[in-house]
């Protein structure tokens, strides 16, 4: 191999060949038995050997990228040993440092400016007020901190007691979340209707705030209010808590990213709020969960386009949400407009469907007790199909038969399942999948007594 690092530095940098023996150690052509050969002045590098043409020459080119590819390899990994620390010397560098950070960390602790007068020098009201989440902003007294705050409403602030910071707010400092007027109060906002005391949930815990509603004559209604200042209301006839779109937007992705269960972010946001639990939290988990469906079913729509009218400019004028399989044949959209024409017996795979469909009778619901009346979010729209026409579909069939639930079949394992698990109001699901193990678009349906045909020969006939 290290023969070749003075070859290939020369060839890099294009410098002036010089006439060398270079021994081949390993060709991949198995038929080929040179090893050994000699450069010429007027040859590249790269091109070694001259004399070597068709499959032998590329035999050699193959084996030599081999062999960069392992020097280059070699060199990276060389470089990064020389270049990086290993864990050990930094966590010793650490360990002699730690009583000198744990010292500035304390420091935290304490400000000696809180004994001065504000920037704004005011004889009355002194620098006691410090934000823990605003970056470099010193201690200021309370209307200035008010006053810098008037577009981040969810910071938290501390107050300085003469002895240690406690934990203070913008409201106890009157400060009111103003909607309507880019952060300024309404001037018609003069009733007390218009004031309420809500619980806000951000990223960083549960605040209470002031939030005074506009009452302008041309104003929206008070949830569209909030909505256009980025506060999604838990209810919509009169909101009493509302989240902010930043953590909508943050416990999406987290769920998504890292599976956390709801009641486990809800903790988390309650520890960010008090981690002493001295105060008792107002309790959202509730309202966190069933604003986190609204807010999927709306980022569907939006990032699907249904929201914009995409269905009138596809092909099938479909409706759905969900993603279909591109590598799936689908007329009209990646199949030429005469691949009729084209289908021989030797490609009619590559324009036949192949759909797959399969049970799961482990994937029960039981019935609920409080709640009977379960309302689809997505009817028809996404994988699921619609639960109106299923459900006229399903009367059409049992009218037409004498199938008692029973089964032929005593050993049916789905059937123990279904007679095994009384107060269940769906059995299990049954979809349709394609060959490339995509699920088929308003192709599940759920099954109410085990499995039974007709249930699932429904997704694939359709309804
Ligand atoms: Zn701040
Ligand atoms: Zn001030
Ligand atoms: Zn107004
Ligand atoms: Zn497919």
């Amino acid at each position: 191999m290290f023969p070749y690092l003075g070859f290939l530095a020369v060839d890099q940098l294009r410098l002036p060949l010089i006439p060398r023996t270079i021994r081949v150690t390993r060709c991949y052509n198995t038929r080929c038995t040179t090893t050994t050969t000699t450069t010429t002045t007027k040859v590249r590098p790269r091109r070694y050997p001259p004399t070597v043409v068709g499959r032998r020459y590329a035999s050699h080119e193959r084996s030599l990228s081999k062999e960069f590819v392992l020097i280059f390899t070699s060199y990276y990994y060389i470089l990064l040993l020389l270049v990086s620390q290993p864990i050990s010397t930094v966590m010793a560098e650490f360990m002699q440092r730690q009583s000198e950070i744990l010292d500035y960390m304390f420091a935290r602790e304490a400000d000696a400016r809180t004994s001065v007068s504000c920037a704004c020098r005011s004889a009355t009201d002194p620098a006691i007020y410090r934000c823990r989440e605003c970056i470099l902003l010193p201690p200021c007294c309370g209307k200035c901190m008010k006053l810098s705050h008037s577009h981040a409403p969810f910071h938290r602030i501390e107050a300085w007691t003469g002895s240690y910071f406690a934990r203070s707010s913008l409201t106890a400092l009157g400060y009111e979340l103003c909607l309507g007027h880019d952060g300024a109060r309404c001037p018609n906002a003069t009733t007390q209707e218009c004031t309420k005391l809500m619980v806000i949930v951000h990223t960083n815990g549960v605040h209470r705030l002031n939030v005074v509603f506009c009452a302008c004559a041309s104003c929206a209604q008070k949830p569209y209010q909030m909505l256009q200042s980025s506060l999604y209301p838990a209810t919509w006839t009169s909101p009493a808590t509302a989240f902010t779109f930043q953590l909508m937007e943050h416990y999406h992705l987290d769920s998504l990213q890292s599976r956390k269960p709801a009641y486990d972010y809800w903790a988390l946001l309650r520890r960010l709020t008090d981690n002493t639990r001295a105060k008792p939290v107002p309790d959202r988990y509730e309202e966190l969960l069933r604003v986190s469906w609204e807010w999927r079913v709306l980022k569907m729509m939006k990032r699907s386009g249904q929201a914009l009218g995409i269905s009138e400019f596809l092909p099938n004028h479909s409706n759905s949400m969900a993603i279909p399989c591109f590598a799936c044949p689908i007329p009209g959209f990646n199949l030429p407009p005469n691949w009729k024409d084209l289908v021989t017996k030797d490609n009619r795979h590559e324009y036949t469907l192949f759909l797959g469909i399969d049970g799961n009778y482990q994937a029960v619901r039981k019935k609920k007790r409080h709640d009977p009346l379960d309302i689809p979010l997505l009817d028809g729209q996404g994988y699921f199909t619609n639960s109106t026409k299923y459900k006229a579909f399903l009367k059409r069939i049992s009218a037409n038969e004498s199938d008692n639930h029973t089964s032929s079949c005593a050993n049916l394992k789905s059937m123990k399942i279904f007679t095994r698990r009384k107060g269940l109001d769906v059995s299990g699901v049954a979809g349709v999948t394609c060959r490339h193990s995509c699920w088929r678009a308003n192709s599940m349906v759920d099954l109410e007594v085990g499995e039974k045909s007709v249930y699932t020969s429904t997704p694939l006939g359709g309804i």
